[in-house]
């Protein structure tokens, strides 16, 4: 019997599960959710699980903070604990045109409720011990953010969606896009299709690919990072914050007893294949010699690699397609360039409201992916 759904999700990633729990919330549970893997088997488990609000476009700033708030209900309101830890966000600021750039944009955050403390060099050691002062020139605190287990939020979204009636494919790849008349038809999929008026196109790094499907223009592109660990650190500060340092973008947090590391590869690797090469390892230890010295004797693996989600101006493309040609309700929520997981709570609210035709909690008709035809790209400063 072919399958009939109000909705269908392509991507069983945290923005298409985050979005497949709203639509049911709001009381549209016919929705069905395909996943050509296992659920978050694309970039959300992989990822090194920030969330923060400190962003230099406001809206990623309300994007930000409304998922942060959801991912503190986030427990109670799905009943599976995601390992938050509000231990901080930390910015390394090592060059005058990186002060600059903060300092910009703290009146901003604070004026939409976001703390944000600026710290001198000696309160940044302080707040990091691991850091290394040589050529700091200071550092910016976000209080309230900090990290949570991606594969925990993805099996919560998961089960509240099943709860409320979403069906959820995994081991189920979508195939193509029918169109009749600018109008979707339905969603072909391995195991046969599925009858529908309405797509959501949530597939990450694979999203340009999906999109052309219906003859949609969304320019995304998968670009590598690598993520490593190290053993148990005696001594680890429990309350080091996630710490990255501006002008490098190496970063890491503590996880279990020690840390996780990240660092983008010297080389920028365009890529959909996510095979991790341990020539990066050398690459990162350079970086961990350099800013976290008191580490380099510490025994550090490669973890695994991932790939961003990047869009041109490296922020998020949520919205419908409609420029001519682009079929009816064709909704798309990608390109989050790397920060898609601490954003999915508000993200899938706002693009089940958008499927609905509701006003959103927030105005995202800025991230529309017309932006780029009108010239109006909006370049977000704040993404490692
Ligand atoms: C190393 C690394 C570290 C990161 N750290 C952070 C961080 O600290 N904080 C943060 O906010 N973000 C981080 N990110 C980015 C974050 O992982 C992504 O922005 C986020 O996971 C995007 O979620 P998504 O659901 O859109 O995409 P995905 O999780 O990639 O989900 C898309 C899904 O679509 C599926 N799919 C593709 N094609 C098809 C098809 N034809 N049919 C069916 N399914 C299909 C894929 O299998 C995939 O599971 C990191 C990423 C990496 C790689």
């Amino acid at each position: 019997m072919t399958e009939h759904a109000s909705v269908v999700v392509l991507g069983g990633g945290v923005v298409g599960l985050s979005t497949a729990h709203h639509l049911a919330r709001a009381g549209l549970s016919d929705v069905v959710v395909v996943e050509r893997g296992s659920l978050g088997e694309g970039s959300t488990c992989r990822a090194a699980g920030g969330v923060r609000a400190m962003f230099t476009d406001a809206l990623n700033v309300e994007l930000g903070l409304r998922s942060l708030e959801a991912y503190e209900r986030f427990a109670a309101d799905h009943g599976q604990e995601i390992d938050l830890h509000r231990v901080g966000y930390l910015f390394l600021l090592d060059s005058p045109a990186a002060l600059d750039t903060f300092a910009a944009a703290a009146p901003v955050q604070r004026a939409l409720g976001l703390e944000v403390r600026e710290l001198s060099v000696a309160e940044t050691v302080a707040a990091s011990p691991l850091v290394s002062p040589e050529g700091l020139l200071g550092g910016v605190l976000s209080p309230r953010a900090g990290h949570c287990t991606p594969e925990a939020v993805v099996a919560g979204y998961a089960a509240s969606a099943r709860r409320q009636g979403v069906r959820i494919r995994p081991g189920c790849a979508a195939t193509g896009i029918e169109v009749v008349d600018g109008a979707i038809t339905a969603v072909a999929t391995e195991a046969g299709p599925i009858v529908t008026d309405t797509v959501v196109c949530a597939t990450g790094a694979w999203s340009a690919r999906v999109a052309a499907w219906a003859g949609v223009d969304l320019p995304v592109a998968g670009l590598r990072r690598h993520v490593a660990l190290t053993g148990p650190l005696p001594g680890l500060d429990p309350a080091t914050p996630f710490t990255i340092e501006h002008s490098s973008s190496y970063y890491f947090h503590r996880e279990g007893g020690g840390l996780l590391m990240g660092l983008p590869d010297r080389t920028d690797e365009w890529t959909d294949d996510a095979r991790r090469d341990e020539a990066w390892l050398e690459e990162l230890g350079e970086a961990v010699e350099r800013r976290t010295p008191a580490l380099a004797e510490s025994a550090i693996g490669i973890g695994w690699a991932g790939l961003y989600e990047m869009s041109p101006d490296h922020n998020a493309l949520i919205g419908e397609a409609d420029r001519p040609g682009d079929p009816s309700r064709f909704l798309y929520a990608t390109g989050f360039s790397g920060h898609g997981f601490l954003m999915a709570p508000a993200v899938g609210e706002v693009v089940a409201d958008l499927v609905l035709g509701r006003t959103p909690a927030v105005d995202v008709s800025a991230l529309s992916v017309d932006r780029f035809d009108a010239d109006a790209a909006r370049p977000e400063l704040h993404v490692v």
